[in-house]
């Protein structure tokens, strides 16, 4: 009997919960095979974005076409990343995670190391857009100064013309090999999963959960409120897709999001499914998710929202409405210099942390289950991303069903 790949990753992922809850740590052994996956997808990034980006927009032939297609992405980037801290606030003050808490342990070794790590600046971060040598952006997998660079090349092709055709052709036929490559990798998915999910959830016992689970509860029903409410009615209108195909077309991606706990990881499954399940262009999802990746953060908003709250409650600390504005703000910031990497949210919340004055300390509260949290919200983030795929998609008349 032959199972779809979607349903092997369902399964295994399900095995992986139930071998961790009956092992307990010990079944950390497998962790290499899930190491090993993430190596697999981890090393077809570079080459991944930078060819199918500069195909896509050497195809496209139209700079301002390009310039429409950018502008469309990042308002979509920023509206639905509004949306989603403002759901994670309003969760979270339904929940009260932090109320009547009694907990003194917390992880401080991780709260100092994250108070530590300071969180570039906004002019610091959009120069750094700009590669100063275009192989290290490669050699060092930078996904911005990728785009950047292949967003270059790509003009220049069709600026060029004829004489540039060999590379177009190359780049072209280097693509089509990713994309082969990308799918062998994917058939070892379900063994990724399995050796990346069971260590996490053989090493989280319940006392760990148990004191916290209002936090990951709220954090969890704000996702899935986010995703039911925004994704669902956007892949509606703009993509005329029902958010069934949608949720279904992306779990493959959104399950090794939850294993990885990194969307740039994620990145070529999310391509792979937004292209084949979703009927989303080439030239589109190779801009559109790349970008995504690095700067849409719509799950760690919420984390952020959710954990703001939950710290100052803990603290018994009022927060006015202004300083409720201020969050909004800083977390939108925040969610976009957040790297696509495990982790980085908890990084970034200093910097939303500080901006209202609440103590740091607060972090060493959830420091202990960021990796649950995590996964969490790392999946939300790459289904944003391939939301706003469908989305913008949709909007050029781009998708497949469309035609
Ligand atoms: N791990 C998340 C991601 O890769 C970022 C975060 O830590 O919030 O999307």
């Amino acid at each position: 009997m032959k199972v779809n790949l979607v349903t092997q990753i369902f399964i295994a992922f399900v095995a992986a919960i139930i071998l961790g809850v009956i092992f307990g740590n010990s079944i950390d052994v497998i962790a290499p095979l899930g190491d090993l996956f993430l190596r697999l997808i981890k090393f077809i990034i570079a080459p991944l974005i930078l060819a199918t980006l500069v195909v896509g927009v050497s195809s496209s032939g139209d700079p301002k076409q390009l310039g429409r297609m950018g502008a469309k992405t990042i308002i979509y980037y920023l509206l639905t990343t509004a949306l989603a801290i403002i759901i994670g606030l309003a969760v979270a003050f339904a929940f009260s995670p932090g109320k009547g808490l009694d907990i003194s342990a917390g992880n401080t070794e991780m709260a100092k190391e994250a108070a530590a790590q300071e969180p570039p600046g906004t002019i610091e971060t959009l120069l750094n857009i700009v590669p100063e040598n275009p192989f290290s952006a490669l050699a060092e997998a930078n996904i911005l100064q990728i785009i950047f660079f292949a967003l270059f090349i790509g003009l220049a092709i069709t600026l060029v013309g004829e004489k540039a055709q060999p590379i177009y052709r190359f780049f072209d036929g280097f693509a089509e090999i990713m994309y082969k490559i990308t799918g062998i990798i994917m058939k070892f998915a379900p063994i990724g999963v399995l050796g990346l999910v069971a260590p996490v959830v053989g090493e989280y016992g319940l006392s760990v959960l148990l004191p916290l689970i209002k936090v990951i509860l709220a954090v969890l029903v704000a996702c899935i409120i986010h995703a039911a409410l925004v994704y669902s009615s956007a892949v509606k209108l703009y993509g005329k897709m029902s958010p069934l195909t949608f949720f279904k077309g992306i779990s493959p991606a959104a399950i090794v999001a939850f294993s990885t706990a990194s969307s740039a990881g994620t990145l070529p499954v999310t391509i792979k499914n937004a292209q084949e399940n979703l009927g989303v262009s080439n030239r589109i999802s190779s801009f559109v998710l790349p970008l995504g990746a690095t700067i849409n953060m719509d799950g760690t908003a919420i984390y952020q929202g959710v954990s703001v709250i939950f710290i100052a409650q803990f603290y018994d600390l009022n927060l006015s409405f202004v300083q409720l504005l201020t969050v909004v703000l800083t977390t939108v910031l925040a969610s976009i210099g957040t790297a696509g990497v495990p982790g980085a949210g908890l990084i970034m919340l200093t910097m939303v942390l500080t901006s209202i004055g609440l103590p740091l300390e607060g972090i060493a509260l959830i420091a202990g289950i960021d990796r649950i949290l995590d996964m969490l919200r790392t999946s939300v983030n790459i289904v944003g991303d391939a939301s706003a795929a469908v989305v913008v998609a949709g909007s050029e008349k781009e998708l497949r069903h469309q035609n």
